[in-house]
């Protein structure tokens, strides 16, 4: 239709088919799928060793330029693309995304399906609860925050005894271990079954955590942009004895508990990481992790079915994964490695699995590489870049209204999607640029971004019209994915995570990827990297936390900056989900409502009970 309707209108004009059916299409069987609702379901892990013997098809990476705040369409041309492939190829292809959060749903950037006539349907039930999953990790999340600071407080308010007594109930009369606490009990150095059988000593050490309250690195979580809690104050009851301290909260998505879930390629890797992750250090320096919590347990059972995938699909009928979606700045912010994994062997060895990767390829793209594919053994063929001509415009100094100038030479905004294409192909994989037309667009833009972008070692670079037309609109697209896929891939990373020390494999990123001159280190991100690196984890992989809307650590630096020295202020890590974070300059782990969220549009009309104003 033109005008294009609302993509809420568009969802609802189009009845998707059942979801049983769309399994049985994509080779599932009944036993495979647990089904939520009419149009949702979930996939069964099983399916990976049903399959095992199949050969993967062909895995393509959607990633972008350096955006504009309002985002260039990486979502609708992963659809657009499925859709070309599928529809109109006759080519088998899933679309893999990330689930979006609440907080920019119903704040400033709206919901994550796609748009136009690129889509995930239906599109309310995409952008709000999906099947729970973001739910199950905020309460997994907020049981292990709890579990720190009651523990605290019964530490140092009971006797060692009472501690002991109480930690190793008795059992038909007589105290046990569980398995979490001889597993801790061999950490320890005590090489006892037998409870009664501890000395004064070792009772003391085993019952006592000894943590630290200003280390806590755990963060309670709420899948709201609630700016009110990103400093709060807690234990202020009576009952906590003055126990209180300063704590925050962070958005759901931000929480390690997402990336481990969408690192992880099992239930039984998924419950080592749980445990892995370090929430503190006690009082001589050690980290405290969740198993020494004795959570480990508690933990999975409350993402045993988050872990997995969500089966939806696009406006064409084609399928969707929807699975995880770790916040974009200070975690990896890719889908999960297992809806990849599921999905390549689904399609068969001459299928195509398009995955998209959050915020700019200097980011999103990096990440996906160094941590996303290193965590799977998977191997990329192909990166799709996502480019539009207001963005292009913005890097070269104009308004997104403007003149041809602005996209024109080198210097000007193209210089952006040049950069980002030497990017990828410092992995060695071809780059298919994907020019999202608008229609403000004008032929001679269209044409001059394609022939720059070849020019700047693309392989193909095709304008698509999905949003306007659906999959026809990235036929074209299809095609150049399809012949840049039968290269061989070259594929390599950027760097080698047990040889280089942290500051060295922190560099290389800040170098090769943003083309800082070198990083400074502040005096705490020093200290973390030595206390990290003491403590065993100096061999991980790096996510770095910096601003998506400029290739340096300055949002409003936009083109390609040069000559900068990127500010590492703080240094953090994720080891359960196996990454050190570096901080550039201050990340908001919270975002907060603008004046006019999205909210103010959404309704519902109550005779119908249709969702109203999600965009
Ligand atoms: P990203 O994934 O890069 O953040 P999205 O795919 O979510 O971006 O698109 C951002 C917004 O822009 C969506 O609301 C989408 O409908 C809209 N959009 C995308 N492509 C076009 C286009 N070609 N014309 C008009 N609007 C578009």
């Amino acid at each position: 239709l033109s005008p294009v309707p609302s993509d809420i209108e568009i969802s609802r004009g189009q009845t998707p088919k059942a979801v049983d059916v769309l399994a049985k299409e994509i080779g599932l069987l009944a036993d495979e799928i647990e089904i939520y609702g009419k149009s949702k379901a979930k996939v069964r892990l099983s399916v990976l060793e049903r399959l095992k013997n199949q050969a993967d098809g062909k895995y393509v990476l959607v990633a972008g330029i350096t955006p504009t705040p309002l985002g260039e369409g990486k979502s609708t041309v992963t659809i657009g693309l499925v859709q070309a492939l599928t529809a109109h190829l006759n080519v088998n292809s899933f679309a893999c995304l990330r689930q979006p959060s609440q907080g920019p749903t119903f704040g400033v950037k709206g919901g994550a399906a796609g748009g136009g006539y690129a889509q995930v349907i239906p599109m309310e039930e995409f952008n709000l609860h999906l099947t729970g999953d973001i739910h199950a990790i905020t309460a997994a999340n907020n049981l292990l925050a709890a579990a720190i600071d009651t523990r605290i407080l019964h530490e140092n308010t009971q006797t060692d005894k009472a501690l002991y007594n109480r930690l190793v109930p008795l059992v038909n009369g007589v105290r046990e271990f569980s398995e979490i606490q001889l597993a801790r009990l061999k950490k320890l150095g005590i090489n006892k079954t037998d409870p009664s059988t501890l000395t004064e000593e070792e009772v003391s050490k085993f019952a006592r955590l000894d943590i630290n309250p200003s280390t806590i690195t755990w963060q309670r979580v709420l899948d709201t942009n609630d700016r009110f809690l990103r400093k709060i104050t807690i234990g202020q009851g009576n009952t906590e004895k003055g126990y209180f301290r300063q704590a925050q909260f962070d958005i759901a998505v931000a929480s390690e508990i997402m990336a481990v879930l969408a690192l992880t390629d099992s239930l039984a890797d998924m419950k080592a990481r749980l445990g892995r992750m370090v929430v503190a250090s006690d009082k001589s320096g050690q980290p405290v992790t969740a198993e020494d919590l004795g959570v480990t347990g508690a933990l999975t059972v409350l993402m045993k079915d988050a872990i997995k995938p969500n089966l939806m699909q696009t406006l064409e009928g084609t399928p969707v994964f929807v699975h995880a979606g770790p916040f974009a700045n200070i975690a990896h912010g890719n889908s999960s490695v297992l809806a990849d994994k599921i999905a390549l062997k689904l399609v068969g060895e001459e299928g195509f699995v398009v995955t998209e990767a959050g915020f700019g390829a200097d980011i999103g793209m990096e990440k996906f590489f160094n941590i996303k594919c290193r965590a799977s053994g998977l191997v990329p063929n192909v990166v799709v870049l996502v480019a539009t001509v207001r963005a292009l415009k913005m890097h070269g100094g104009g308004p997104s209204v403007s003149k041809l100038h602005y996209v024109k030479t080198e210097l000007n905004g193209c210089c952006n999607l040049q950069k980002q294409i030497q990017i990828a192909q410092l992995f060695g994989v071809p780059v298919v640029v994907a020019l999202n037309v608008f229609k403000t667009d004008t032929r001679a833009e269209i044409d001059l971004v394609c022939e720059l972008a070849k020019r700047a070692g693309a392989f193909d670079a095709v304008p698509c019209y999905h949003w306007s037309v659906g999959g026809k609109g990235s036929v074209d697209l299809a095609r150049a994915v399809r012949e840049a896929a039968s290269k061989r891939s070259q594929f390599q990373f950027l760097y080698d995570v047990q040889v280089r020390s942290i500051v060295d494999k922190i560099r290389t990123i800040a170098q090769a990827v943003y083309g800082a001159k070198d990083i400074e280190l502040s005096p705490e991100a020093q200290a973390k990297i030595d206390r990290y690196t003491k403590q065993g984890f100096g061999n991980l992989p790096i996510c770095m936390a910096k601003t998506h809307l400029s290739l340096s650590h300055e949002p409003d630096k936009k083109g390609v900056p040069r000559d900068f020295i990127l500010p590492i202020s703080d240094v953090r890590a994720s080891i359960g989900a196996g990454f050190i974070y570096p901080l550039v300059g201050t990340m908001s782990t919270m975002p907060g409502l603008p004046t006019r969220p999205c909210f103010y549009d959404i309704d519902l009309d109550t005779e119908t009970e249709q969702v109203k104003g999600l965009f």
